[in-house]
């Protein structure tokens, strides 16, 4: 692939948006700001676009994509949207939160994004920045996380950079992720809702807008990159439930257990999340030989945390 020179630029710079709506309409790949992780974009109705983004992050070409869209108008052109995903996307859009729905034939959206499959992945972002550019651009644009497959996701410009330098031409640095963990993945089949992938939106919050339970992932042919065991690898190993530090090891904290650096010092689970991937690839250039980390209650956005972690900490084979 050809190799650009990756100019970053600031959101707020003038005429930053329509440079990034430029790239996307010709084609390109733009990472671009969102309140989860940094996104790696590109025009959703092309594939020769889409295919960009699995040449540049190295990702297997069958694990479907986000689309994300302006809000649910744009949304209801592409997925049929159910009463209940309607409750969902009122409730939590623009937000962190993606709805698997089934899609609609003939829409336009590229085959390479949803990897074959008969359902879309929608999410509409809340970073002021990418919004625009999805509004301006009148179409959705399909966005992983802006990293490397199976590597940190990045939560600033900067982390973007150090992994996808010249494979892309622009970056928007929006500033820091706010949430700091990818979207929360919600499977709406009918009337029920399935956790695909755990995220800062906890099951209680979905049953507290549908009055629905939500059940695990069923075993349809849904696979994730999250499925795949290891996924969000800092470079030193992981160990995980931590209590105190072995030799060669830099401590992560939470709570009671300081640590070298503490994901959170107060024990707040959604402040470890917006911490989560930052301190991860700080521990790594602290040289540490394996990563620890501190328990985390397995509770509200700690599922999304721990399972993360897991992963995180999972054999690498596979990655
Ligand atoms: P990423 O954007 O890299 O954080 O990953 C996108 C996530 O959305 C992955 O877990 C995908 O497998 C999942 N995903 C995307 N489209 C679908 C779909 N149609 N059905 C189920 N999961 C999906
Ligand atoms: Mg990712």
């Amino acid at each position: 692939m050809a190799a650009f020179k990756t100019q970053v630029v600031s959101a707020h710079e003038d005429g930053a948006i329509s440079a990034a709506v430029q790239q996307l309409d010709a084609g390109n790949l733009v990472a671009v700001p969102t309140e989860t992780v940094y996104g790696l974009a590109a025009d959703a109705c092309t594939d020769a676009a889409v295919q960009k983004i699995y040449q540049a992050k190295g990702r297997p070409s069958y694990n479907p994509l986000i689309c994300h869209v302006a809000d649910a108008a744009m949304a209801e052109r592409y997925v049929a949207v159910t009463a209940g995903a309607k409750q969902l996307m009122e409730a939590f859009w623009p937000g962190p939160l993606t709805l698997v729905l089934d899609r609609l034939p003939g829409s336009g959206i590229a085959a390479s994004v949803t990897a074959g499959l008969d359902t879309l992945a929608v999410r509409a972002p809340k970073h002021p920045t990418t919004h625009k550019i999805i509004e301006t651009l009148g179409r959705p644009v399909a966005a992983p996380s802006a990293n490397p497959s199976g590597k940190l996701s990045p939560t600033s410009a900067e982390d973007v950079l150090e992994g996808l330098a010249g494979k892309l031409p622009l970056i928007l640095d929006g500033g820091r992720s706010d949430v700091g963990i990818e979207s929360t993945i919600v499977g709406v089949k009918g009337d029920k809702y399935y956790l695909l992938r755990p995220g800062s939106i906890t099951p209680d919050d979905i049953t507290e807008a549908t009055g629905a339970p939500v059940y695990d992932r069923d075993d349809t042919k849904i696979t994730a990159p999250g499925q795949l065991l290891s996924h969000y690898a800092p470079n030193a190993p992981v160990r995980l439930n931590a209590t105190e530090k072995q030799a060669g090891e830099i401590l992560i904290g939470f709570g009671d257990i300081a640590g070298d650096i503490s994901l959170s010092t107060s024990g707040d689970t959604l402040e470890a999340a917006h911490n989560l991937f930052e301190i991860l690839r700080k521990a790594d250039t602290m040289g540490a030989g394996t990563i620890a980390v501190a328990p985390i209650p397995d509770a509200g956005v700690g599922i999304a945390l721990n399972d993360r972690l897991r992963r995180a900490a999972a054999p690498r084979e596979a990655a």
